[in-house]
């Protein structure tokens, strides 16, 4: 399988309406990057999960474009690939440290191009043995406790089997309470996004007592020593979620006893394959394990859930149903919850079919890097259209050490 073409598409999507967390307060539309790669007729999808600003993991929009366009995709382009699972050795990727949710977005795209070419079901490649998988639930900061209460009496409704609410520094013990209170029985936990530290272990120990499911990321995301510190004081599981970006960061926290769940994030990890070397390590050392959330378009989304289907994932899952929260319109089928489960997408590939010409209508700009040209399109589609088009050094240069030269003359 050979790639042919590769895409880069800025879209703007909707975010849940008020949504805000200790990381800062989202717009109503947030800049996504969608990725595709094709062979021939066959396209195959990714997503860079990164938001506009670098307040997750330091990857950001403008920097994921970036180093797409001038790192990621160049070598990509004319190569001859076997199986996704080589991928990062074939590239070189190893070479460009760090922009995980970059060189995540283009992986899953080829997997999702592999499983269409040679007709087989992403999921079931990984491993995947689930047929459906447990949904749970995200809900940002309120600062009124009763909007909070009504919003999570509406999720528990839809059917959603746990509530996650985002807590932060001055905004934890009162809201949680009241919460358990009026839920005594739902499975409940709590996400800091890294926002507490080393003093504030006293508040945890009260959250301790609240019978929550997990705690998510209190801590800042190096701070491993701390969360194991945290966690030799608590009942409850630490869940693991900034802190793990890859398979080493996994047995590193794993050894110090850091947590007892980790929350896979493909974009986090970069990829299905690294996101695969997490799950094994933490199954092996009966660590749980769940996919997280990132607000994703449909894209995104799918992803996850052909990785939630492997059998070690056993917690339900942030993966939002079709109509939640405003992010469908350009891909499906519907992802329908059912009894708060979702079906695992049948293949071939990721399992969604992707409507090209709604991308193509939203996006605010376009890269194409093909082995006839290479493009960059600012603008709305007229402009492409219209031939609004800038070309660049020319793409049929040796590869992929022309794209790897900046990094080499960087340390020379
Ligand atoms: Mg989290």
């Amino acid at each position: 399988m050979r790639i042919e073409r590769v895409e880069l598409y800025e879209v703007p999507v909707a975010t849940p309406p008020g949504w805000r967390t200790a990381l800062g307060k989202a717009a109503p539309e947030v800049p996504r990057i969608l990725v595709s790669v094709a062979h021939g007729d066959a396209v195959g999808w990714g997503e860079v999960v990164a938001g506009p600003s670098p307040a997750f993991s330091g990857e950001h929009v403008g920097s994921a474009w970036m180093a797409l366009e001038q790192f990621v995709l160049p070598p990509l382009l004319g190569r001859e690939l076997h199986d996704p699972e080589s991928l990062e050795q074939l590239l070189c990727w190893r070479r460009i440290r760090g922009n995980r949710m970059a060189k995540a977005a283009v992986e899953v795209a080829i997997w999702d191009l592999f499983g269409q070419c040679h007709g087989i079901d992403v999921g079931a490649r990984l491993g995947g043995t689930h047929r459906a998988v447990p949904i749970g639930t995200s809900i940002g900061l309120h600062p009124d406790i009763d909007t909070l209460l009504e919003l999570i009496d509406r999720r528990v409704k839809a059917g959603f089997r746990r509530i996650k609410c985002k807590i932060e520094p001055g905004h934890a013990i009162a809201p949680i309470r009241a919460v358990r209170e009026h839920f005594p029985a739902i499975e409940l936990t709590v996400d800091g996004n890294g926002s507490f530290t080393r003093d504030d272990f006293a508040l945890f120990e009260a959250l301790d007592e609240l019978s929550l499911a997990m705690i998510e990321q209190p801590l800042e995301p190096y701070d491993l020593v701390g969360h194991a510190s945290l966690q030799r004081r608590l009942r409850t599981a630490i869940c693991l979620d900034e802190s793990i970006t890859s398979a080493a960061h996994a047995e590193t926290a794993i050894a110090l006893g850091a947590g007892r769940i980790v929350n896979v994030k493909i974009g986090r990890v970069g990829g299905l394959s690294e996101a695969l070397r997490v799950a094994r390590a933490c199954a092996a050392a009966g660590v749980g394990l769940w996919c997280g959330g990132m607000l994703e378009t449909p894209i995104g989304r799918y992803a996850s859930l052909n990785l939630a289907t492997l059998p070690m994932f056993g917690c339900a899952h942030d993966i939002p149903p079709h109509g939640h929260e405003g992010r469908d319109g350009f891909a499906g089928p519907t992802l329908t919850m059912v009894d708060g489960m979702l079906a695992a997408p049948s293949g071939p590939g990721l399992g969604l079919e992707v409507d090209y010409r709604l991308i193509e209508r939203r996006r605010k700009r376009r890269f194409r890097l093909s082995h006839r040209e290479s493009v960059s399109v600012p603008g709305p589609a007229r402009a492409w259209e219209a031939g609004g088009k800038e070309v660049r050094p020319d793409p049929l240069a040796p590869l992929p050490r022309c794209a790897m030269e900046p990094l080499t003359a960087a340390f020379e």
